[in-house]
């Protein structure tokens, strides 16, 4: 069995070199690197089934925050403090961050890969003409994108300095 486990750490560790994140301000991960870290997540969660370990928690709680499925991540990494694992300070601040990207997230009511489309799509279009100090160009993504109204989202892109389309791609994308 944990010859199994080092071939899942091996995969989630060949995803998260590809994935081209940084520690801080985690982007969608690299095409290449996803399918490691879907193959990755998948053993961990049939072998959780079998035996719940903090060892194998943690490594779960690794792959869905690659994946920038905060959420998920937090509530692995809670499983894996529950079973024993490290309450180091570094740990606490980590589980603090996690929280703090679950919120952030949830109160931008954007997906990862939804706000990196809007990225693209705004970085396209203020190549071609400059910000005209409105979000406009956001709303217009918005609204042919989500099912949603996007008052709510363009009020929540507000408050991470997005005021206008210009801001939105250079303080919230
Ligand atoms: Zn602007």
């Amino acid at each position: 069995m944990s010859d199994e486990i080092a071939r899942l750490q091996e995969l989630l560790e060949t995803g998260q070199r590809l994935s081209m994140q940084g520690s801080y301000d985690r982007r969608v991960p690299d095409k290449k690197a996803v399918p490691y870290l879907m193959q990755s997540r998948k053993g961990l969660l049939k072998l959780i089934g079998e035996q719940d370990t903090a060892e194998i928690w943690l490594l779960l709680a690794l792959a869905e925050e690659c994946l920038l499925n905060y959420p998920a991540a937090r509530r692995c990494f809670e499983e894996y403090l529950a079973r024993g694992g490290l309450r180091s300070k570094k740990n606490l601040k980590r589980l603090a961050n996690l929280k703090e990207h679950e919120k952030k997230w949830a109160s931008l009511m954007l997906t990862p890969e939804q706000l990196e489309g809007l990225g693209v799509f705004l970085e396209h279009q203020l190549a071609e003409s400059s910000c005209d100090h409105t979000q406009r160009l956001t709303e217009t993504w918005l609204k042919s994108h989500l099912k949603t109204k996007p008052a709510l989202v363009l009020e929540a892109l507000q408050k991470y300095g997005g005021y206008c389309d210009c801001e939105v791609l250079a303080n919230v994308c």
